[in-house]
């Protein structure tokens, strides 16, 4: 029997394993169903401690980290609560976390990189990205020599820095222009021949990968919890978190009721909060005005069958819109109370349990994972020199050849 198969939610076909979606129902996502009904940890490096969870046939040794999970004291008195769990993603040595890009978008490009591997892809990968996916990629493809090609607005090319001496497998092009330039810039170029797309949400090893939070939360404390809270762009790791909590249901041991989901945006670039609460929360600037624009996604997998709203309906969930100033004190309360620095997009978790509370959402005594899904930039940077990305071209959005000194660029790059 096969480690896992992978089907179609809405016709029950079962795929090929690498699929991204199914040819007949396009407004579906696609789901890994394990052969081993129950979590057995490995002693693997890094996230392959889940491997019996993830879509793979094998690991990258080197270069992963997992999420930790501890039981909050400080930050847990300070807001009146009795039963708080930080999942923690990052960078923190004192704690064992060593999430060397300092987010979870680890947690997918490895399951990502392992299956194109698998693949014997050659083709040449394409992420956009405001930042910290494109951070995540760029590490695992320096490991494995998997040649990426990033296209990131240029606002945003201070984001990609990485710890390693040398990056030769990775293309760094910047784009002037708006935010959107980027991305359509690289949609252009990754439906041509020789080029690949990594897949997003569609993709079942970025959320098994963004599943192991869950389980590891789950591990830890040795019972579901109550309540979820993430900050969400996509919301993919919403929707990875209702996947892992239905399948340590499956298991018997954990549990029997789906902890509810609480997914927190920025606002006033909102619109997973907006299609929820049917309000409209999505300024005309956005993603001006964010206070971390990393959660800005224009077109969230939302009604697509097993996406964001069936995962708010499944587990009796909410989402919450977060101001700027109410994520900027919730920053200074977890940094103060927890001693390492977080990541701003994390803020906005802090802020929409601060507001779950406020609403009566969650009780004293229930049991919380609070998804800390980046942090410990700065204490990284005590321990390793943290350099730019080179970057290998920069055009205009304006520029009609834009394309075709990418693709040049590429050429000399890669030699292809
Ligand atoms: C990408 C990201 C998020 C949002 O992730 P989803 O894909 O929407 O689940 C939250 N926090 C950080 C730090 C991120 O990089």
């Amino acid at each position: 029997m096969d480690k896992y198969s992978v089907k179609c939610l809405q016709c029950g076909e079962v795929h090929d394993s690498y699929s991204l979606n199914c040819k007949k129902d396009d407004e579906s996502l696609l789901r890994a169903y394990y052969a081993s009904k129950q979590l057995i940890p490995t002693d693997m490096p890094g996230i392959w401690k889940y491997y019996n969870w993830l879509p793979v046939t094998g690991i990258i040794e080197d270069g992963s980290g997992r999420t930790i999970t501890y039981k909050s004291e400080n930050l847990a008195l300070a807001i009146g609560l009795e039963d708080l769990w930080i999942a923690f993603n990052g960078y923190w040595p004192e704690k064992d976390a060593g999430m060397m890009t300092c987010t979870f978008k680890d947690l997918e490009s490895f399951p990502t990189m392992q299956r194109l591997k698998e693949l014997n892809e050659e083709r040449i990968m394409v992420v956009a990205s405001a930042g910290n996916t494109a951070r995540a990629f760029s590490h695992v493809c320096t490991i494995t020599g998997q040649p990426l090609l990033l296209v990131v607005p240029k606002e945003s090319a201070h984001r990609l820095w990485t710890t390693h001496n040398d990056n030769p497998s990775v293309c760094l092009v910047t784009v002037e222009g708006d935010y959107f330039d980027a991305i359509s810039l690289a949609g252009k170029i990754a439906s041509r021949e020789g080029f690949v797309n990594e897949g997003g949400a569609k993709n079942v090893a970025r959320r098994d990968g963004m599943a192991t939070v869950m389980l590891d939360a789950v591990l830890t404390m040795n019972s579901l919890p109550d309540h979820y809270f993430q900050a969400v762009g996509s919301g993919t790791g919403g929707i990875s978190a209702w996947e892992a909590s239905m399948r340590l249901v499956d298991d018997g041991r954990f549990g029997n009721t789906l902890p509810k989901l609480h997914l927190g945006q920025s606002l006033p670039c909102a619109p997973l909060y907006s299609l929820w609460h049917d309000t409209d929360a999505v300024d005309a600037a956005c993603p001006d005005g964010m206070y971390d624009d990393v959660l800005f996604n224009r077109k969230p997998p939302y009604v697509i069958k097993g996406g964001v709203k069936d995962a708010l309906d499944a587990t009796g969930g909410e989402m919450y819109g977060v101001s700027n100033d109410e994520a900027s004190n919730s920053q200074s309360l977890f940094e103060k109370t927890e001693g390492i620095d977080i990541n701003p997009a994390a803020a906005v978790a802090v802020a929409s349990l601060v507001q779950a509370i406020e609403k009566g959402n969650v009780c004293t005594e229930d049991k919380i994972v609070l998804n800390i899904t980046g942090g410990g930039q700065k204490r990284l940077m005590q321990d390793h020199e943290l350099k730019q990305l080179h970057v290998s071209l920069a055009v205009s959005a304006k520029d009609e050849e834009a394309e075709n000194k990418v693709i040049k660029t590429v050429a000399e790059k890669f030699g292809v």
